[in-house]
């Protein structure tokens, strides 16, 4: 089964995806976290990709949309969860395009649905490792010395996206950009909504519940 989550920054794509991926054993596509990669080792696309990013901006679909056939054809056979794309209406089109080219299919896109108010305190306490694996939250998970990854022993960082000024802009492009594939897939019919409130595993569960 494939499966895609969408819902505006801090809706929890990146922490339910680690839990289908540890549960489920599904394969993970993060659009973000490829972009941060690619910036990481400096490739022309991660230099391309970071004006946008670091502004809380998309980075154009034409960019975004060729990474994604990559890792199709690298994960093809595996059960896919696709994490923050699409973004956009043409990303939405152009992957229903690339699914018909590999004859694959996405069976439930989940929409995860937070009030904004929260959104806003789940972004701006967000700490994680340097390779964003290991995630806590200053207030509803804080690890046991502040700042130090409980797993690793590495200091911890705030994504520079994860300012409150750029978060502003991240919303206001979910808003304009991401918010009318709920419609869109709606119209296609695999939609799920999911209350993305409460504890991880709990919304997990629910996620889980639709994963028959
Ligand atoms: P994320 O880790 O999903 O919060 O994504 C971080 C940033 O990467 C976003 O704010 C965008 O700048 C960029 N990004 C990630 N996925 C996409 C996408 N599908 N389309 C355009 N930009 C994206």
């Amino acid at each position: 089964m494939n499966i895609l989550l969408f819902g505006p920054p801090g809706a929890g794509k990146g922490t339910q995806s680690s839990l289908l991926v540890e549960n489920k054993g599904m394969a993970h596509v993060s659009t973000g976290d490829l972009f941060r990669a690619a910036i990481k080792s400096e490739t022309s696309l991660g230099i391309e990709a970071k004006k946008y990013i670091d502004a809380g901006e998309l980075v154009p679909d034409s960019v975004t949309v060729g990474m994604v056939e990559e890792e199709l054809i690298r994960l093809k056979g595996k059960d896919i969860i696709l994490d923050g794309f699409p973004r956009t209406v043409p990303q939405a089109e152009a992957l229903n395009a690339l699914l018909d080219k590999y004859e694959l299919k996405i069976d439930k896109a989940f929409f995860l649905e937070v009030p904004e108010k929260l959104l806003m305190k789940r972004l701006t306490g967000r700490r994680m490792t340097a390779d964003g694996k290991n995630v806590y939250h200053l207030e509803f998970n804080p690890p046991q010395q502040e700042g130090v990854c409980d797993v690793t022993g590495e200091p911890l960082i705030q994504r520079k996206d994860d300012r409150e000024e750029v978060i502003a802009t991240r919303l206001k492009a979910y808003e304009e950009s991401t918010s009318p594939l709920k419609e869109f897939y709606k119209n296609q019919g695999n939609l799920v909504v999911v209350e993305g409130v409460g504890e991880p595993s709990d919304v997990f569960d629910r996620i889980a519940s639709e994963l028959v």
